[in-house]
């Protein structure tokens, strides 16, 4: 099922999606199949696979290997990293044979510390290239990445909005937000994107903190910023892993509730990989 149909559908509550990564060896795979497994009992919407790191095959091999033996709705990640657009045609052209019908159109990061995005030759420099490849090819439900605190190489919120819309003129059909922790950027942000002439749902991307060193890491990358409020919270726990997770998990329920209460239409949690502080919060939440 594609996932636009679901917010077609209508349900009372929004979708809840879980994000994983590929991981590097056939052990850590094996892993990754139970954290999945653990938290296909929350009934999730969908999950996403990022292409990341390894390459496309690990992505490839792990989304049709969740869709066709646990029968998840799945998603994966395409990034204008590595592909021409033969490749992109030949990469897609598996996923629909696989049955995978929604994929997110990413540009991708630029690798090893670059500061700047090289596009590979006759492949594609920005994701709404990539999207109207896709959208002219196959019947993809293709969903995009929005940024509530803006993209970090756009200085200009303004551009920033019509570079998002560019992306669902060219096929878009959905919306994954970058992790974000204060909500007033989410609903401001959003607020923009409708008056702008969005109207595509808007999912809103959370991150559970367990461990302050690496979600300093992940804003710097990012662009995103962590409130002063929580920043002092986590620091003056910052070498007690128990202690930081309930700060973090405290934030994301309220986070979340605050968000649900704001008439989100989804929720999708970056897993990290892992299943106890995605499956805590969605418990809270009573899912
Ligand atoms: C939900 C989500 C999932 C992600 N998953 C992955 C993943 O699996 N793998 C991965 O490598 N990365 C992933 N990322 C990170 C993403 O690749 C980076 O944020 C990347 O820097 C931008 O990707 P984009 O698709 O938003 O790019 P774009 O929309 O192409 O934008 C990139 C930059 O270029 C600018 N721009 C866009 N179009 C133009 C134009 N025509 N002219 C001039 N400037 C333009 C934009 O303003 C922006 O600053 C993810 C991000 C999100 C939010």
């Amino acid at each position: 099922m594609r996932i636009d149909e679901l917010f077609l559908s209508g349900g009372e509550r929004p979708t809840i999606s879980f994000e994983f990564y590929p991981p590097q060896n056939d052990a850590g795979a094996e892993t990754l199949f139970q954290t999945i497994h653990q938290l296909q009992a929350l009934k999730p919407d969908f999950i996403s696979i990022t292409r990341t790191g390894g390459g496309t095959e690990q992505t490839l091999e792990l989304t049709l290997r969740i869709q066709r033996e646990l029968g998840i709705r799945t998603m994966s990640h395409l990034t204008c990293l590595h592909h021409n657009k033969d490749e992109m045609a030949a990469h897609l052209a598996t996923l629909w044979e696989g049955g995978i019908r929604n994929v997110l159109a990413l540009r991708g990061d630029p690798e090893n510390g670059q500061l700047v995005f090289k596009a590979p030759k006759n492949g594609f420099a920005y994701a709404n290239e990539l999207a109207a490849f896709v959208a002219a090819r196959q019947d993809f439900c293709i969903g995009v990445a929005g940024y509530p605190e803006g993209h970090p190489q756009c200085l200009n919120r303004t551009r920033d909005i019509e570079t998002l819309k560019a992306k669902l003129d060219a096929g878009g059909r959905f919306i994954i937000t970058q992790l974000f922790f204060d909500n007033a950027d989410f609903f401001v942000w959003r607020d923009q994107c409708r008056v702008a002439g969005i109207t595509v749902p808007i999912v809103a991307g959370i991150i559970p903190i367990e461990n302050v060193a690496q979600i300093k890491r992940f804003v710097t990358r990012c662009g995103a910023k962590i409130p002063q409020e929580l920043l002092l919270k986590l620091e003056a726990v910052e070498n007690d892993p128990a202690a930081v997770y309930e700060v973090g998990i405290g934030h994301a329920i309220a986070q979340c509730r605050e968000l649900i209460a704001g008439g989100v239409d989804g929720l999708h949690f970056y897993t990290l990989n892992k299943s106890k502080a995605t499956a805590h919060i969605c418990a809270e939440l009573g899912n």
